[in-house]
């Protein structure tokens, strides 16, 4: 008898013989110990072969011919650890992302279950701070869309409602409407907003709630995740992985915002958790909600092609209306700072008079992008990457926001050696500065990468905002998405240009989406909002959208190009990524690589280039890129595997395939 085993490592399965004592216990699911190169190793069974003759087991690595087999040593566990749900998930992600399984499995169990440490005791649990919230009674328009979600138990459902809609109030409901023993997954873009999310199902189903975040220690997440496949959980809430929660019996997936590019992970296994989310809602045969107050293009697209069921809500909670919108152009306006128009410091001082409160967001952390030479024209690049550092005033260093590598600023120009250097464009610690400077009455938090970097650090901060103890929030992306503080009249954009000119055909999207976002954080409460968008371009198509809250215009004008260029949803890409350690090398490669498809024939599928990868460096590796696009996902994923097969590559070329890309950079 022969078992596959998969590790949580980047390979197929490995074969193993069962010896005869294991063999009335051993499943498919068991967690096993077995020889691994000159030791033990933890892995799961993903197949076995009760018959060796009559069935071959599939996808293996690593066996060659005539070598003989080594025996699993022993079995870990009485009941199969991994339910059949979660490996057919594995596989799927496998085979869509064109990843070995084991690093599926990776990304899916937490690495402690392979490496024998024990459930420990909880440490400072969020559960000591959760805060209570009302229960409320549903609007007609969340009755209405309640029963339209409760009138089946299958199929995909889009809520696109405005922001302050009330939302998380109809994936609450639709989670108590759900059967007896039900269980439901609730994905968020963003730890930050988790907190809020976390309160507000608590109110509800109290600690039957788990949050499934990086911050737990290996004790707590063993602890979850088990209590989460013994079914005494309810409700996951989480960033991406916990698409992959144990659960046995699982009624509903919910995924909030589901346009944010951060449900796509970058790095190792490229998997989007929204679309993840998308399969193992079909795999199990439920129901799963998307929302948001602007929907992924590929979303709202597939609502209107009856895809997708479609909720529409146009209304906020008690007819509040729509912030106004106020493009502030830039290139007109009297600035008090560099980075701060004096409309803006205005109403902010007004704000702090009147009690309410401001959101403001720059999309940049540090101090200034930008450190320049004002007579050679001298930036500094990360050595490793070919980006533009960026100075934190608060180390004196120039970051790398790419790979995290630091220089110590020069007081000369490395290039000229003259000493006329200063700093061009803006960061959260430089607004910091200035709104210190020109608003000393005003109380406020920073939160970016770099504040928030302590264990749930993010909601002490949220909390200081709920409990009106400061006046005003300043941050990048985080501050933006999902809060609902009901008190905050002001939200501001201190530079929408960095969004609107992302070398990316979504660009113009994102922005969208962002600044809608970020105006919809004004003016949830009693008081009306308005937010403010600074711009040196304020003529740019995206504003009239934008201040209009006209999604449908902004996707008929966007959907259009997209259609002519046949870009997603009219196709599919895939993009390769190859990484060499020098230039000479990448150069000489690519020009074989590229001489070897043009020889090859690809129906229905458009190549192009190779060409260098706009972000050219990364991390000391010379990156250059080809886009496969094409209008059937299967077609287009053996075109890849075909490639990437008949370049025969050696060694010298790293190889990186990012299936439904989401940026080209
Ligand atoms: P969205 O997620 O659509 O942006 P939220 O779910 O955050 O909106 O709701 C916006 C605000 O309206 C929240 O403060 C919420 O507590 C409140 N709210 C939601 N539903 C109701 C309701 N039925 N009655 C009163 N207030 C509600
Ligand atoms: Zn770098």
């Amino acid at each position: 008898m022969h078992a596959n085993v998969l590790f949580p490592i980047n390979s197929e399965a490995f074969t193993y013989t069962v010896p005869e004592e294991l063999r009335s216990d051993i499943k498919i699911g068991s967690r096993v110990e077995v020889p691994f190169k000159r030791s033990y190793k933890t892995g799961i069974v993903v197949a076995l072969d009760r018959n060796p003759q009559s069935a071959s087991l599939k996808k293996t690595a690593g066996q060659k011919k005539n070598i003989s087999l080594k025996p699993v040593k022993s079995l870990l566990d009485v009941d199969p650890f991994l339910s059949i749900n979660i490996l057919r998930l594995i596989d799927w992600v496998s085979q869509y992302y064109m990843s070995a399984s084991g690093l599926a499995l990776k990304n899916a169990v937490p690495s402690a279950f392979f490496t024998g440490k024990k459930a420990g005791k909880p440490r400072i649990m969020y559960e000591e701070e959760a805060k209570k919230s009302k229960h409320l009674n549903l609007t007609n328009d969340q009755k209405k869309a309640l029963s339209e979600i409760n009138s089946v138990d299958k199929g995909v459902f889009l809520i696109h409602g405005v922001t302050g809609s009330g939302k998380t109030e109809i994936y609450i409901k639709a989670v108590t409407s759900l059967p007896a023993g039900k269980q439901a997954i609730v994905l968020v873009p963003e730890i930050a907003i988790t907190g809020q999310m976390i309160d507000r199902f608590r109110t509800s189903f109290g600690n039957d709630v788990v949050f499934f975040h990086s911050g737990l220690s290996t004790g707590e997440r063993i602890t979850q995740w088990q209590r989460t496949r013994n079914g005494t959980v309810k409700v996951v809430i989480g960033v991406r992985s916990a698409v992959f929660a144990p659960f046995n019996n699982l009624g509903l997936i919910i995924v909030d915002e589901e346009q944010e590019a951060s449900y796509k992970q970058f790095e190792g296994l490229r998997y989007s958790a929204r679309d993840v989310a998308l399969a193992r809602a079909k795999l199990e045969n439920i129901k799963i909600i998307l929302g948001s107050a602007t929907p992924s293009l590929e979303a709202f697209y597939a609502a209107q092609n009856g895809k997708f069921r479609y909720i529409r809500i146009d209304k906020r909670i008690e007819k509040r209306p729509l912030p106004e919108v106020e493009i502030i152009d830039m290139t007109k306006e009297i600035k008090d700072t560099f980075s701060l128009s004096a409309k803006l410091v205005d109403a902010l001082k007004q704000n702090v008079k009147e009690r309410s409160q401001s959101l403001i967001l720059l999309n940049r952390r540090g101090y200034s992008p930008y450190f320049i030479c004002t007579d050679c024209g001298h930036t500094h690049k990360c050595p490793l990457c070919s980006i533009t550092l960026i100075y934190h005033k608060d180390t004196n260093t120039m970051n790398c926001h790419y790979c995290g590598s630091w220089l110590n600023p020069e007081s000369k120009c490395p290039e000229c050696g003259r000493k006329e250097i200063t700093y061009l464009g803006t960061g959260t610690q430089r607004v910091e500065e200035e709104l210190n400077r020109l608003i000393p009455e005003l109380s406020f938090k920073r939160m970016d990468r770099d504040t928030t970097q302590k264990k749930l650090s993010h909601h002490r901060i949220v909390r200081q905002m709920e409990e009106k103890k400061i006046d005003l929030l300043l941050g990048t992306q985080m501050v933006a998405k999902g809060h609902d503080f009901p008190d905050v009249t002001i939200a501001a954009v201190i530079s929408a240009d960095t969004a609107l000119n992302l070398p990316d055909f979504r660009s113009a999207e994102r922005a969208f989406q962002l600044f809608t976002q970020l105006a919809g954080r004004a003016g949830r409460g009693v008081l009306p909002g308005k937010a403010y968008i600074q711009t040196y371009e304020p003529d740019h198509f995206v504003f009239d959208f934008v201040r209009n809250h006209n999604y449908k215009g902004f996707y008929e004008r966007e959907i259009g190009q997209r259609k002519e260029l046949s870009y997603p949803p009219f196709s599919k890409l895939i993009r390769i990524i190859f990484c060499f350690r020098t230039k000479e090398k990448a150069n000489k490669i690519i020009a074989g690589i590229s001489a070897r498809i043009r020889t090859m024939e690809h129906k229905n599928i458009e190549v192009l280039g190779p060409s260098p990868a706009p972000v050219e460096k990364i991390r000391n590796l010379w990156r250059w890129h080809l886009i496969l696009k094409g209008r059937n996902a299967k077609e287009l994923r053996r075109t890849a595997r075909e490639i990437v097969h008949k370049l025969e590559l050696t060694r010298e070329v790293k190889v990186d395939i990012d299936v439904d890309p989401i940026n080209l950079l």
